[in-house]
């Protein structure tokens, strides 16, 4: 399949393995930017044939139907045209721009994440990694015009996460931001609007020792490190486009209780494809309130906040994942952890997709045979 391409040398299934789950920067794109949509259509039809009947076919005849498949599909152009809007509409695609491991040499591995998330005609970027400079450098490396996004997602207040954001901003004043409300008590640094009820009165004071003299706004206007970012806050589960959500939670571990934090998950044929920023919350937490909207998970990507965690919590949560809410595939990275890395890798086996620095990730093309 000339726009197939892994990145994976430890491929062992065959020229014929459908999916390339990921694939180096350059590869793919370039076939799909130069229109071929034939070869893509091609290819996904080739998806298709595999879902119905792979297991028992040969790979010979597999061959074989591939290419009377590719041979049918360009003399029937018209038909072609409609088939990969349709396929197109349920592909999800993921490009990896800030994380401290990869293969790419010109990119900057640094800790924090961010990724490019592409799906139904829709670009989003999610996170903006630790350093402006880095995030900058590490899109411009894969060719990705921050300058034309549908929206971003910042999912929460830490610094590895929102570092870049100067940058975003420069190229993107405008983009709406969607970004996680935090509560009455907590001044976030998105800014937020608090009711002025939230504090006690004491009306036996003199007016000079009074808040606002006795007589307070009825709304208090939280400022925010970026006064000009067209913020929309988030405190509840949220369908932001069609089939694209923002999961919600509070964190109530130690060292980030009440910390907010937004997953996205898009709900596909194929499932949901849930991308997490640091999993605060849980990552089993956050697969769990998700599998609200659809219970079938597909893919799950980001940092899971392993990264310190003890062994037997490890492997509790690997289980939790794997055979408690099914998640067919994992790509885990940033905070996710070295140890937990090997965890996932040993329970997900060749559905442990790895998405260091640089990697694009298409979900569609991962198939279904679980
Ligand atoms: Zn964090
Ligand atoms: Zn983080």
């Amino acid at each position: 399949m000339a726009v197939e391409g892994t990145s994976e040398p430890s491929d062992t299934r065959g020229a014929l393995r459908p999916a390339l789950t990921t694939r180096n920067r350059g590869q793919c794109l370039s076939a799909e930017r130069e229109g071929s949509l034939y070869i893509e259509v091609a290819v996904q039809y080739h998806f298709a044939q595999r879902k119905v009947g792979c297991k028992k076919m040969k790979a010979n005849s597999r061959a074989i139907s591939c290419c009377a498949a590719l041979l049918v599909l360009i003399a029937n152009s018209a038909h072609l045209f409609a088939a990969n809007a349709t396929v197109d509409s349920n592909k999800v695609q993921i490009t990896v721009l800030y994380d401290a491991f990869g293969k790419d040499s010109v990119m900057q591995k640094d800790w924090g994440y961010a990724a490019l998330v592409e799906y139904g005609g829709k670009r989003i970027l999610f996170d903006t990694g630790n350093n402006p400079d880095i995030l900058a450098q590490n899109a411009k490396a894969k060719g990705i015009d921050l300058s034309k996004l549908d929206f971003v997602v910042m999912s929460h207040r830490h610094g590895d996460h929102m570092g870049g954001l100067s940058y975003l901003l420069s190229v993107n004043p405008n983009v709406p931001i969607y970004a996680p409300k935090e509560g009455f008590g907590v001044f976030g640094v998105f800014g937020v609007d608090v009711p002025s009820t939230f504090y006690r009165k004491d009306p036996s004071l003199p007016p000079e020792q009074r808040y606002y003299n006795g007589s307070p706004p009825e709304i208090i206007r939280g400022g925010t490190a970026w006064p000009s970012a067209n913020f929309r806050l988030v405190d509840k589960d949220t369908e932001i486009a069609p089939n694209i959500h923002l999961i919600a939670l509070v964190s109530d571990k130690p060292g980030t209780l009440e910390l907010r934090e937004l997953s996205l998950a898009i709900n596909t044929s194929e499932g949901l494809v849930i991308v997490v920023g640091c999993s605060h919350p849980g990552i089993d937490k956050i697969v769990e309130s998700a599998t609200a909207i659809n219970p079938r998970v597909h893919f799950v990507a980001g940092g899971f906040h392993l990264v310190v965690t003890p062994d037997a919590e490890i492997e509790r949560i690997v289980t939790v994942l794997h055979d408690r809410f099914s998640v067919e595939y994992v790509a885990p990275g940033h905070c996710t952890g070295e140890p937990a890395f090997t965890a996932l890798k040993k329970a997900f086996g060749d559905h442990y997709m790895y998405a260091g620095l640089g990697t694009t990730l298409i979900t569609t093309q991962v198939g279904n045979h679980r």
